[in-house]
């Protein structure tokens, strides 16, 4: 939905979890972003042998129908452009590095799913944690600036599990890129750094009262700008709630803005941010729990 749209439906927001929409959603179902999420966290439950394989092996039973709560044999109908090409080149090679959409298709498809690597390797080498997302990433999404996204994503979530302020974890992010800087022609990881400065200098309530947080492509779907929301959605310093309902407010690609932003305000605050009337409904929230009482166990 536009965000006129949005703002006419809901002229306060949308606090509640309802269900409908275009897709006419059962309440609290997940969509494409936690079912992708969902594929990344049983690789790291389960790696088996190769852990970006069998993370790709999960994303192919979601396309596949072979998923809970779907008619077998059913595509999902949500499903991205990248996330189908690069599905299906990832079926036929079952390769990451020969899988992926290529360069030049810049969804938010692989950074909506990126969060169990930072989840899962809290005290790892950054350098694995940077491998493993990237290639997670470009089993859909080896654009540069998908790949650095999740690198940066992942990254900032590791500070903020560290106890580190919303900004300096920005800042991790921020480093990271730096390091990354210049490694590909099209300079992913300066746009990503570029992003994650203008993330900073939003102001979210100020946003939704315009109807525009300048994002480059308006929020509907380009990478860099759900990483910028994301961020602004982080920095905001009001309560968790507030910050999402926001990001939705701006509509848009408003379930992935909404799960992106949503990952890093987690992490800020943990679950006790969100209500209970949310947490009750939402479809895979009881094995999303037990996995994160499995990592912080076992402490990466
Ligand atoms: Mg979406």
């Amino acid at each position: 939905m536009t965000f006129e749209a949005v703002r006419a439906a809901y002229p306060d927001g949308l606090r509640e979890i309802v269900g409908g929409g275009p897709f006419d959603w059962p309440a609290g179902h997940a969509t494409d972003d936690t079912d992708l999420t969902r594929a990344v966290l049983l690789a790291y439950l389960e790696p088996g042998d190769d852990l970006v394989r069998t993370a790709g092996e999960h994303m192919l039973d979601w396309f596949d129908g072979n998923w809970p709560g779907r008619t077998p044999g059913s595509r999902p109908f949500d499903i991205g452009g990248a996330t189908t090409t690069g599905l299906t080149r990832f079926r036929e090679t079952r390769d990451w590095r020969r899988a992926g959409s290529g360069a030049g298709s810049a969804g938010n498809g692989s950074l909506m799913r990126c969060i169990p690597t930072a989840l899962a390797r809290p005290t790892a080498d950054p350098a694995l944690r940077a491998g493993e997302a990237t290639a997670i990433s470009a089993i859909t999404h080896d654009d540069p600036r998908c790949v650095h996204a999740c690198v940066a994503y992942t990254e900032i979530v590791v500070a903020l599990l560290a106890g580190e302020s919303p900004r300096e974890a920005a800042g991790a992010g921020l480093l990271a890129m730096q390091a990354l800087r210049g490694i590909d022609p099209e300079d992913g990881a300066a746009a990503v750094e570029l992003a994650i400065g203008q993330g900073l200098d939003i102001d979210l309530e100020q946003a939704v009262d315009q109807g525009d947080a300048g994002l480059a492509h308006g929020g509907t779907g380009y990478v860099l700008d759900s990483l910028a929301l994301a961020v602004a959605a982080l920095v905001d310093p009001r309560p968790a709630v507030d910050s999402l309902v926001d990001v939705t407010r701006l509509g848009g690609d408003t379930d992935t803005n909404g799960a992106i932003a949503g990952g890093l305000l987690g992490a800020r605050d943990g679950v006790s941010a969100w209500p209970a009337s949310w947490l009750s409904q939402l479809q895979f929230a009881p094995e999303f729990r037990a996995a994160a009482s499995t990592f912080a166990t076992s402490g990466g």
